[in-house]
């Protein structure tokens, strides 16, 4: 029997959720051509749709949002920002920027030139997206064991080195402007990274010039499981074990939206001076000035305290115990899940869920519409829509991970709405052969996934 830790905070607030009806979520999903992307998040009794920006803020962070300096430049919020990074992630220089994609934005345009290759930890959406608009392939160098769902690795984020090097030999390091590592990695199913792995990526890329950039939005939960998992680091602190991994980038990008507990912003950083230069030129034409990034003050103190708030033990350790009761709860219910349990979410393998369904006719996009349907629980889509389609051939991007991602919004849910969540997901499974795959009749170029539309082969 696990032990599942009480959540380590009082309610002082609170919001209510909207109870539907079969009927009226069938009306509602409809309206959404049946993507949870498209629905109206009153209309979800449980809003698993993602853990971006659904942070519940402590009551620090609030009075944090009273004391915004809402100064055009030089806030003392972006001091206290700039301070705040500096000491526990220990990059010199941070450019604040509107959320994640801001951040990737900037470095894909200073660093990327037509024709180059950027490496990855398997690709993110938006991350991919701006290196390919900037003329980059991405190549991915992620483990063969992150694509399979059933593989129990401890770190099944890790970078294959011996992947890095060939393409290093094949294309040459001149081509390659730095390597991305994600820690976590969203899409394997937020596995980490350990650090050996990182010691290792960062030996190779200093021996050829080519520089580490991690995706950090998820760097508190790979901290948590490097000290879970890595023998040397039982005993160090969250702090501690975080400033050590960001030791091997030569700078990141963020998403304040996860990790930072925060609702809006991110940033970017970086050590070299000239990058720096050539970011913050860059940041005033499509964010603002480089002390706000896009940012009001008010955003950028509440992500300073919700950075010291994201190191204490007992917040990630709730965090990752509330991602390991809802996968017990399914997995002794016998639901295929992607194994091991990662750091934000428990996602379901709609390919062996609806195993009579072609991915052709998006089984996880179909069981995601399906889980709305049976409860109100809004879930995600990370399969073959979200992977979008290859820029050359114009056929589907297949990724072997057919995914639906059950995320855990940090401080909002109790157990008791996780409760909710499996009995609804188990309710399915029972009559999992009645349900019909969907078409794709509407589709957007880039980033589908977000406003694509579907309708049932029912
Ligand atoms: C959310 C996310 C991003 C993008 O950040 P936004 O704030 O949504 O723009 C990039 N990488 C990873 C791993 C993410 O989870």
């Amino acid at each position: 029997m696990h032990h599942y830790p009480a959540e380590p905070y009082k309610i002082k607030v609170v919001e209510p959720i909207a109870v539907t009806t079969r009927e009226q979520r069938v009306q509602y999903l409809a309206e959404a051509g049946n993507n949870t992307f498209l629905l109206r998040s009153d209309q979800c009794y449980i809003d698993l749709l993602t853990d971006s920006g659904t942070t519940a803020m402590s009551d620090y962070q609030w009075a944090g949002m009273m004391m915004g300096d809402e100064a055009y430049a030089g806030s003392r919020n972006f001091i206290h920002l700039q301070e705040t990074v500096r000491k526990y992630y220990g990059f010199r220089h941070i450019i604040p920027t509107h959320q994640g994609r801001g951040a990737e934005n900037l470095l894909s345009r200073i660093c990327i030139k037509p024709g180059d290759y950027v490496p990855g930890n398997m690709y993110f959406t938006t991350t991919r997206a701006h290196q390919e608009l900037n003329g980059a392939t991405f190549v991915d160098i992620i483990i063969d064991e992150a694509h399979d769902s059933q593989i129990d690795l401890p770190f099944k984020g890790n970078v294959d080195i011996q992947k890095l090097q060939r393409l290093i030999d094949e294309v040459g390091a001149e081509r390659i402007p730095y390597v991305c590592v994600a820690v976590t990695v969203n899409l394997a199913g937020g596995q980490p990274v350990s650090m050996e792995n990182l010691r290792e990526v960062k030996k190779l890329c200093s021996a050829h010039g080519i520089k580490v950039m991690f995706d950090a939005t998820r760097c508190v939960e790979n901290t948590y499981f490097i000290k879970e998992r890595e023998a040397a680091y039982h005993d160090r602190s969250i702090a501690d074990i975080l400033l050590e991994m960001m030791g091997y980038a030569d700078g990141c990008t963020m998403s304040g939206k996860k990790d930072c507990l925060v609702n809006i912003g991110g940033f970017l950083c970086m050590n070299d001076d000239d990058l720096y230069q050539r970011a913050a030129e860059l940041v005033v034409l499509f964010e603002g000035m480089p002390s706000y990034g896009g940012l009001a003050g008010r955003d950028m103190e509440a992500m300073a305290r919700g950075i010291e708030e994201s190191v204490d033990y007992h917040y990630i350790h709730h965090r990752i115990s509330q991602c390991r009761y809802l996968a017990d709860a399914l997995a002794a219910a016998g639901i295929p899940i992607v194994r091991p349990v990662g750091g934000h979410a428990v996602f379901l393998d709609a390919r062996a869920f609806l195993d009579h369904l072609p991915q052709d006719e998006f089984p996880a996009q179909t069981l995601a519409a399906q889980l709305y349907l049976e409860s109100g629980v809004r879930s995600m889509e990370r399969g073959i829509v979200s992977a979008g389609r290859d820029a050359r051939t114009g056929d589907h991007h297949r990724p072997k991970l057919e995914l639906v991602r059950l995320t855990i919004p940090r401080r909002v849910y109790t157990y008791a709405h996780l409760d909710v969540v499996a009995q609804a997901c188990i309710d399915l499974y029972q009559r999992r052969h009645e349900i019909k795959g969907m078409k794709m009749v509407y589709e957007p170029k880039l980033l589908r996934f977000f406003t694509s539309r579907f309708e049932s082969l029912d």
